[in-house]
């Protein structure tokens, strides 16, 4: 079992450039800069939150890949960010073929839920562990929402946003009927709003009025200066400290610890 006051989720949506990798990035540091040990796993072979978090390609030694297909433990693939109290298990590109490799094995869901459950990672004490998952519904993110407790959707600002959520919203309680009963929506959180585009607000309202409380009060601007981080493989919080998408990842984290202390003490 992992560690009871551990909290793990997965961010994830099968749509393609929504943020997600953009909110477990700055997620984990505004947490690991509140006093938070994070743990940030990089889930998607695109390995997006590892170069912006400036572990290149070459210096991966050890990926999840390497843990999910057995052949190391996933304490030894953790290292310590720059950014103090946030850890990265990076990814590579090798985990696209992992569907594949593992299709004999019975327990190939779980094996993410096993890797975080062995005693040296529970011994690292980890308040969160986020999972940044790939855009797709595939066994890497099923193996995400089978570990998690709680999954995190960034939900882009734009007209067709709730027709994919429909699908994402249908696997999330498939998993809950079969492998991960305690599964929950920990939250969706919009992302890339423009308050200048009637369409943004126009959709912020749709959302909030079909999904109400699920959705977070805090919503993500469509700001430049956290498209520009990757950039320079910091996260924005530390690139632009001041810009309005830090102050709005500061402000989510704050939300999602008030969650995070409700939903612990339910
Ligand atoms: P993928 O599905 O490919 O993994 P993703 O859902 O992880 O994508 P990101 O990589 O976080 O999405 O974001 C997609 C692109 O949009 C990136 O170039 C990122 O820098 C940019 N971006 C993310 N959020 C914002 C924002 N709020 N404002 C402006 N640009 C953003
Ligand atoms: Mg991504």
């Amino acid at each position: 079992m992992t560690r009871p006051s551990v909290r793990i989720l997965a961010v994830a949506n099968q749509k393609g450039g929504v943020g997600k990798t953009t909110t477990a990035i700055n997620v984990g540091t505004a947490l690991a800069q509140a006093g938070q040990k994070c743990l940030l796993v990089d889930l998607d072979p695109q390995g997006n939150a590892s170069t912006g978090l400036n572990v290149p390609a070459e210096e991966r030694d050890l990926t999840t890949y390497d843990a999910l297909s057995g052949s190391s433990d996933l304490a030894p693939v953790i290292l310590e960010s720059e950014i103090p109290g946030l850890s990265l298990a990076p990814a590579s590109v090798d985990l696209s073929g992992i569907d594949v490799e593992l299709v004999d094995d019975q327990h190939r869901a779980r094996r993410l839920a096993s890797l975080l459950g062995a005693p040296d990672v529970l011994a690292a004490e980890y308040d969160v562990i986020l999972i940044d998952c790939p855009p797709s519904l595939n066994l890497l993110t099923v193996n995400a929402m089978v570990a998690a407790h709680a999954v995190l959707v960034p939900l882009q600002c734009e007209f067709f946003a709730l027709e994919g959520l429909t699908q994402l919203l249908s696997t999330v309680r498939q998993i809950q009927q079969t492998l991960n009963p305690g599964l929950r929506i920990d939250g969706i959180v919009l992302t890339m709003f423009d308050r200048r585009n009637r369409l943004s607000a126009q959709v912020a309202e749709d959302v909030r009025q079909n999904l109400g409380d699920v959705v977070y009060n805090t919503m993500i601007p469509r700001n430049v200066r956290l498209s520009e981080a990757p950039s320079h493989a910091l996260p924005a919080l530390i690139y632009d400290p001041h810009c309005a998408g830090s102050r709005a990842y500061r402000e989510l984290a704050q939300e999602f610890m008030g969650r995070t202390r409700k939903a612990t003490a339910a």
